[in-house]
């Protein structure tokens, strides 16, 4: 059996209590002998900085470059606002972003049935919704140059962001999409503007291509941007697979997440190129909350969306499907039984702690 290397940053805030769980079930998963990890654990962020002096220290970079996938629990916290900028808490997810070059991000909504009522919409717009959006992380306006603000003079001044996108950003991501889609649904829906944008034109034209030269029998469409976030309001289930830029996906995915009710049951990957020799990518997992300073310690956080993070490394790392599938499906059972963390609780009286959550899905599994 294949041993998977797994880098555990564990972080900050309710970083430690939710990943615990994680490693609960990663230790049960190979003490069935359903896959076997080698787990290594390292700092990231403020807990790093107060041992290393920076967010990251090289050593702990160069295991996360060695590693077959990064699980990443959550980053920051009161406690280190006086921090230097370069050595904030967020630097440590940066760079890891930055180094292992992960283009693309990969923010799944789904709603659990049992949680439908928690939506901000109505139970059947959004119930057993299970849509992924793939985001360009990389390029585009957040990155483009030139990014400066001139001062005109008499008071005047002109700030100046650039999107560009070069063909291959759009066909790598492209890719990833369509590759995803023929594992799910198999449909694929590009956003853009290209009514007014002329990287949108290119967009729209690089996915259309690649569309019929490598994956003809996946359905595709194209909507642009704004009628997008429309219809992800509207009819949430017509979609499967969007793919879509840094600025249009980093938008649209916060739209999706609030889809589904609660933070603390949102997963996300980010994904680099595949090694030409052994065809694995390098990939980063993590909720897609943060460090929630204010529950920290209090071992009530909800560790779903973490331990969904695992799962996804398990499908898009390590393509076990089927175990995937498994834990999914413990989730879903325990939710079905009324068991609930504080924020997923709406307003009920018995939530159980974030260890107790863990136990009733290992339990489940
Ligand atoms: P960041 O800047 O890192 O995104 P943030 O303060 O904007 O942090 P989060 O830390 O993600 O946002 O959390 C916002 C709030 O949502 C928290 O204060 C907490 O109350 C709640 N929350 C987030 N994650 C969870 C979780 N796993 N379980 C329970 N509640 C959570
Ligand atoms: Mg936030």
């Amino acid at each position: 059996m294949t041993t998977y290397k797994l880098l555990v940053l564990p972080g900050d805030g309710i970083g430690p209590e939710v990943m615990a769980e994680v490693e609960k079930i990663a230790a049960f998963l190979t003490y069935e002998g359903l896959v076997k990890f080698e787990i290594e654990k390292g700092l990231v962020g403020g807990s790093a900085y107060d041992v290393y002096g920076a967010a990251i220290s090289e050593d702990d970079m160069a295991r996360a470059q060695e590693a077959d996938a990064v699980l990443l629990a959550a980053v920051g916290g009161p406690k280190w606002d006086q921090v230097p900028y370069e050595n904030r808490p967020e630097a440590g997810l940066l760079r890891l972003r930055k180094d292992m070059q992960l283009f693309a991000n990969l923010r799944p909504a789904i709603c659990y049935p049992a949680l439908a009522d928690a939506s901000s919409l109505k139970r059947e717009v959004v119930d057993g919704l299970d849509i992924l959006i793939v985001r360009e992380l990389t390029g585009g306006v957040y990155f483009g140059e030139p990014k400066q603000i001139i001062d005109l003079g008499n008071g005047q001044k002109r700030a100046i962001d650039t999107q560009v996108y070069d063909t291959y950003e759009i066909e790598r991501i492209g890719r990833i999409a369509f590759e995803l889609a023929r594992k799910r649904r198999n449909k694929v829906t590009s956003s853009e503007k290209r009514n007014v944008m002329k990287s949108g034109v290119l967009w729209h034209e690089v996915i259309s291509a690649l569309h019929t030269r490598e994956f003809p029998d996946v359905e595709l469409e194209h909507q642009l941007a704004d009628a997008l976030g429309m219809q992800l309001v509207r009819r949430p289930k017509q979609f499967d697979v969007i793919v879509t830029d840094n600025l249009f996906g980093d938008m649209l995915s916060d739209v999706a997440a609030m889809l589904t009710g609660s933070l603390g049951m949102l997963p996300s990957a980010s994904l680099g190129e595949r090694n030409a020799t052994t065809g694995a990518r390098k990939a980063l997992y993590e909720p897609v909350h943060g460090s929630a300073p204010d529950i920290a310690g209090k071992g009530i956080a909800n560790p779903i969306a973490m331990i969904s993070s695992l799962v996804m490394a398990l499908r898009y790392s390590f393509n076990l499907e089927d175990l995937a599938d498994r834990i999914d499906r413990s989730i879903a059972a325990v939710l079905e039984k009324g068991l609930r963390t504080g924020d997923i609780a709406g307003g009920a009286q018995n939530t159980i702690s974030t260890a107790q959550m863990g136990d009733a899905i290992l339990e489940e599994l």
